[in-house]
């Protein structure tokens, strides 16, 4: 209701509201600004500080102007669950999960698209596409078919086959691409220029899809009682969900309702890791790198052609005074098991990569167990069923009577 206009982040420039994704100048990529002087803050302090309902709650702060334009399945109102039976183990006090699977989709990235095709909507199209790794691809296909409106969906040629199973029951049409991600990425933008679809790829191309990132920032303010986390633990491919949420803070802080903003931490897996080695070699900017196989395939992004998206998300990092942490694939498949033995969460091993991250940050003494955190449980486990590595062996048992199974279990 309050867009003013969207801007680069790298030169500055102001651009109209409409369909764009990177600066006409410059290439940069672009961020949607407000009239946040004009906001009535009597009334959005009423709306952040009541039960959550959907993400639409916090509508003053998202780029829709006309609301006969959204397209919702009540996404967002995830749980925010305490890490109890893991705090006894490792010794820390107030960590919690932001249970991300609760989504309609499976998935966090129901944030993003419903304000993506929402925005879409609003702008006459009624085509959309989308490089996705599997979980955004799933998003856009079911909120297409919501809104009644046709999609194209690119994925990698590796996607989990119960991830391309759900967009498809969605009625998308799915475009499997030979190679990785970027290869996905690259043949969608050629052919949004070509058919002009409206093209909802969640790296920090559509400048709309942030924006339903960053409500994450306002439940959690509700949920924890106007307190902010010493830390917020978010998987990263290219990021945006971390800045996303950076950019929620900010702006609760710019309009006066909190006083200091969370450090970000950003976990990658070891063998996709181009924003950890940056990191961690103190260079301001990403570079791109081919990439091992990693079980957190959502997370499997090498950011051939669009580094910026890389470098944007290590800014939020290191300006947040964050930390970027990478993970084996040992460790990821030791956090999955870990959540659902310990806590009863099932997530998909790029979403247990935030307890994994968290913890080897707990162990380094990088973080201490007094330190508040909220880690981003960002997809659910059956998108990718794995048992985790200690219980590979132990499940199929075959018990033909009673006494066969007394010898079996242990009591
Ligand atoms: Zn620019």
């Amino acid at each position: 209701m309050y867009i003013s206009n969207l801007a680069c982040v790298a030169c500055g420039k102001k651009l109209l509201p409409g369909l764009n994704y990177n600066c006409p100048d410059c290439g940069g990529i672009l961020t949607v600004e407000y009239h946040y002087e004009r906001i009535d803050k009597d009334k959005l302090r009423r709306d952040l500080e009541r039960p959550i309902e959907s993400i639409w709650q916090y509508k003053a702060l998202l780029p829709i102007e006309n609301e006969t334009n959204i397209v919702s399945l009540r996404e967002g109102a995830t749980p925010l669950l305490e890490l109890g039976n893991l705090g006894e183990e490792y010794g820390f006090e107030s960590v919690m999960v932001k249970d991300e699977t609760r989504n309609p989709t499976g998935s966090f990235k129901d944030r993003p698209t419903c304000v993506g095709i929402s925005k879409a909507i609003e702008l006459g199209v009624e085509t959309v596409t989308i490089a996705s790794s599997g979980n955004a691809a799933a998003a856009v296909a079911g909120y297409s078919a919501k809104a009644g409106i046709k999609s194209f969906v690119f994925v990698p040629e590796s996607t989990p086959l119960g991830k391309v199973c759900q967009a498809l029951t969605y009625g998308a049409r799915i475009i499997k691409v030979k190679g990785n991600y970027s290869n996905s990425f690259k043949l969608a933008l050629e052919a949004t220029k070509k058919y002009n679809w409206v093209n909802l790829t969640s790296t920090f191309l559509n400048p709309y899809t942030l924006e339903g990132d960053k409500t994450v920032a306002y439940e959690l303010y509700y949920q924890l009682n106007g307190e902010v986390p010493d830390y917020v633990v978010v998987p990263i491919g290219a990021g945006p969900l971390l800045h996303g949420i950076l950019k929620g803070y900010r702006e609760l802080e710019a309009l006066g309702f909190i006083r200091k903003t969370p450090a970000m931490v950003g976990v990658q897996a070891e063998r996709c890791s181009p924003i950890v080695q940056a990191y961690e070699s103190n260079s301001q900017t990403v570079k791109s790198s081919e990439i091992g196989s990693t079980i957190a395939s959502g997370i499997a992004d090498p950011l051939i052609g669009y580094e910026q998206d890389g470098t944007l998300t290590l800014k939020a990092i290191c300006e947040s005074k964050g930390i970027a942490v990478s993970v084996s694939e040992e460790e990821i498949a030791d956090a999955v098991h870990e959540l659902g033995s310990k806590e009863g969460l099932y997530a998909e091993p790029t979403g247990a990569t935030c307890w994994a991250g968290y913890k080897k940050l707990l162990k380094e003494n990088r973080i201490t167990g007094d330190d508040s955190a909220v880690l981003m449980l960002t997809g659910h486990g059956l998108k990718q069923p794995l048992a985790g590595s200690a219980q590979d062996e132990e499940i199929p048992v075959v018990v033909p009577n009673l006494s066969a199974l007394e010898e079996q279990i242990d009591l």
